[in-house]
């Protein structure tokens, strides 16, 4: 059965040489019970490893069933060892987190044996060694003798041609250790049973052959009982783990040690809230970026421009504006400052006999709010006077005295009129010609005209009918009621009750500065016949889709007070104590050159450049220091695969029950995030500031840290089991011990 022919055993420690045995020679067969003695430190131990597969040997050859085994893989022996070997030690070697019972099915799960199969045979056997009584207690409970004969039933139940026990009695007290041999000598009938003992009279009376040892030699090897010689090999029918018993070993081990349970739990929830915290906050930002400024290219990037909001977000008050004024740098405030930033078109009056088509963009402007001195006419007088600064290369000298100055213009969108006839009667050229925009000085009853259309350009108008959102456009009527809508009569027509009279409306506004919401009743519809009585529009086929409201209710849409407004300074000198002195009355500052196109979009790229820096660093940091607490928190865990790999697991089982261990915690903190993200969102949790994080998680980021732990779960388990891996068996054990 097994052969050895001149084998050593030498360790290599470090440079230092050490036997553990030299030049062994010995044959053993099936049927012996073969007692190994001699003092400590012969090479007992060793030898029993290298018989049994757990370690290597350097010189000679070893032969099982006639095959030499010098040139066998790691894998071979682990074929080897799962056919023919069962190993009894002296510190037992269980694992202490389990009961009787799984430390007995842990060796038929790991060598492919279904469940259901196995578990009259696995208390029979319990109840062999006579431990049924303490089947479901785990093993840590036990006393020593207790824990032997479970060892025992372990190395049985495995069912090999060979049993290897490494003084099996060694820890125990004279009973128990009687009853341990007892065991082990109605096991040995039809085996090979090597076992080392000092206590030579305890198994005299079975031995068949006895050796003893001494300083790594062989010095006596007596046979002392004749053999039976037609014994036959029976290999066992061990096979390789598979999958189901992988789960369930994977699911065992993750909730059998609470303590490491919630550690790992832990580290998981930890890496993936902190990345989705981290990724989500720089949404946010970004995010509310977008709404301070989102859609302002600003038109006007004058030096002395300063943007003002306060700090609290309500809209500014009159007072607000007098505290700003007082400040001796501040020349002007607008109060409404989308003026400035909307472009408006300016049209000369076709209507002129003079005609010729004359137009620019340019932003309105109080009257009050010029500086400087004219260049060409004088400063308004009338109402529907208005004067010009214009950049000198916008037109020549002559175009402006013939056809701008004392001409007619109209302001408007580019497509409608909204102030018809002004009389250009004064022009200014910039003094340092930067290519501004034309900026157009009328007076403050004429640019509130322009106010609709100018906080309608930067404004979200809805309307919703019946709960529905319907496209057609809002106009002001002077006839409407307050509080009521009109409609065309064949809207009846689409509702099922064929009326519309009564039905709610509903028109929200949203803009950068304020979100509102007006609701009204229908009270009226019109016809081609009555449209004209009803709203002062005549032109039925232009306006038969529009809805008409009350006026004062369609300007008070866009009417509200300011919450951004520009405050423009005297001396750019000192613009930054001016910033500071609105600071401390409560107001965020903000220079508009600091919006310059290029500056403002390079500024923007760089924030995502740093952003996606941050989040990989992030990453790297957050996956390596987990990395490094879930090795420690698992180092108590290497002997637990140890263990398994003594029994006959190989790297790849290995790998795969401690994936599946800390894959389910990992998952388990997935699914808790998931959770309270969903909470979260449903309000049931209320925590404003995660409130507005969790918008910005999605499907897609969730899937993306799923990936990440899974990762993680991999390269972990493939790391720990390289390590169990990485030495003999029987020496990586050594090392955890
Ligand atoms: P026994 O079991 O008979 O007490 P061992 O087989 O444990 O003896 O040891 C035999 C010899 O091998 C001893 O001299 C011991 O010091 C040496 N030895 C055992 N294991 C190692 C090891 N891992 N590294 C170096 N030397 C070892
Ligand atoms: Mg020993």
């Amino acid at each position: 059965m097994l052969k050895l022919e001149n084998v050593s055993k030498i360790y290599y420690n470090n440079g230092i040489i050490a036997t553990g045995f030299s030049k062994i020679n010995l044959e053993l067969k099936i049927g012996e019970f073969v007692v190994i003695t001699g003092e400590s430190g012969s090479g007992k131990s060793t030898l029993l490893n290298v018989i049994s597969g757990l370690d290597s040997y350097e010189e000679g050859e070893m032969y099982v069933n006639g095959k030499e085994t010098s040139h066998y893989t790691e894998r071979d022996f682990e074929d080897y060892r799962r056919k023919y070997i069962a190993n009894i030690f002296q510190n037992f070697n269980l694992v202490n987190s389990y009961t009787v019972y799984q430390n007995i099915e842990l060796v038929l799960l790991l060598n492919g044996y279904k469940k259901r199969e196995i578990k009259k045979k696995i208390l029979d056997i319990i109840e062999q060694v006579g431990l049924t009584r303490f089947k479901n207690t785990k093993v840590s409970k036990l006393s020593g003798g207790q824990k032997q004969k479970v060892a025992i039933a372990r190395a049985m139940v495995k069912d090999t041609p060979i049993i290897v026990a490494d003084e099996p009695t060694g820890n125990l007290d004279t009973e128990s250790a009687k009853d341990v041999i007892n065991i082990l000598k109605n096991v040995a009938q039809n085996k090979l049973v090597v076992i080392v003992t000092h206590n030579i009279e305890q198994v005299e009376q079975y031995a068949t052959r006895i050796i003893k040892m001494n300083d790594g030699k062989i010095i006596e090897n007596t046979q002392i009982k004749k053999l039976d010689d037609n014994i036959e090999i029976q290999e066992s029918e061990n096979k390789q783990i598979n999958l189901i018993n992988k789960c369930k070993l994977g699911i065992r081990n993750t909730f059998n040690i609470k303590t490491k349970f919630i550690l790992l739990f832990a580290v998981f929830f930890f890496v993936a809230s902190a990345l989705l915290l981290e990724y989500s906050s720089f949404e946010l930002t970004e995010a509310s970026y977008k709404t301070e400024y989102s859609g302002i290219i600003f038109n006007d990037m004058s030096e002395n421009r300063i943007l003002i909001k306060k700090e609290d977000k309500t809209p500014f008050s009159q007072e607000d504006y007098d505290k700003i004024k007082a400040i001796s740098n501040v020349d002007y405030i607008i109060e409404n400052d989308l003026f400035v930033d909307t472009k408006i078109n300016i049209v000369k009056n076709s209507q002129e006999s003079t005609y010729r088509n004359i137009n620019f963009l340019g932003s309105a402007s109080d009257i009050n709010n010029f500086r400087g001195n004219l260049d060409v006419g004088r400063m308004p007088t009338e109402e529907n006077e208005i004067i010009i600064e214009i950049s000198e290369k916008t037109y020549n000298k002559n175009t402006i005295l013939n056809d701008v100055i004392n001409n007619y213009f109209n302001i408007g969108d580019g497509w409608n009129s909204i102030i018809e006839n002004l009389k250009v009667v004064g022009i200014k050229y910039y003094e340092n010609d930067r290519n501004y925009d034309t900026k157009i000085y009328m007076s403050p009853n004429q640019l509130e005209k322009l106010r609709i259309f100018v906080n309608k350009n930067y404004s979200n108008i809805k309307t919703f009918f019946n709960n529905a959102f319907i496209s057609n456009e809002i106009i002001p009527s002077e006839k409407v009621e307050k509080g009521t809508a009109i409609i065309n009569s064949e809207w009846a027509y689409q509702m099922p009750d064929n009326k519309v009279k009564g039905k709610k409306m509903v028109i929200s506004i949203s803009n950068i500065y304020y979100t509102d919401e007006l609701n009204l009743t229908i009270n009226n519809t019109f016809t081609k016949s009555n449209i004209n009585r009803l709203t002062g529009y005549s032109n039925y086929n232009k306006y038969n889709q529009n809805i008409f409201i009350n006026k004062e209710e369609y300007e008070s849409l866009y009417n509200k007070p300011p919450y951004q407004s520009s405050v423009y300074i005297k001396n750019i000198e000192n613009i930054d104590e001016t910033m500071t002195e609105l600071k401390n009355m409560g107001i965020n500052v903000k220079k508009v050159t600091d919006y310059a196109r290029d500056d403002y979009y390079t500024s923007r790229e760089i924030t995502k450049i740093v952003k996606v820096i941050v989040t990989i660093i992030l990453i790297f940091v957050l996956f390596f220091v987990s990395y490094f607490i879930i090795k420690i928190i698992l180092q108590s865990r290497n002997i637990y695969y140890t263990t398994l790999r003594i029994l006959g697991a190989t790297y790849k089982s290995v790998r795969s029950i401690l994936n599946i261990e800390i894959f389910i915690d990992a998952n388990l903190a997935f699914i808790t995030i998931i959770a309270i993200i969903k909470l979260i969102k449903n309000n049931i949790i209320k925590i404003k500031y995660l409130t507005k994080l969790v918008k910005f998680i999605g499907i897609k980021e969730c899937l993306l840290i799923y990936i990440i732990l899974l990762l993680m779960t991999k390269l972990i388990a493939m790391k720990v089991s390289k390590k169990i891996f990485k030495n003999t068996a029987i020496s990586t054990y050594n090392e955890e011990v």
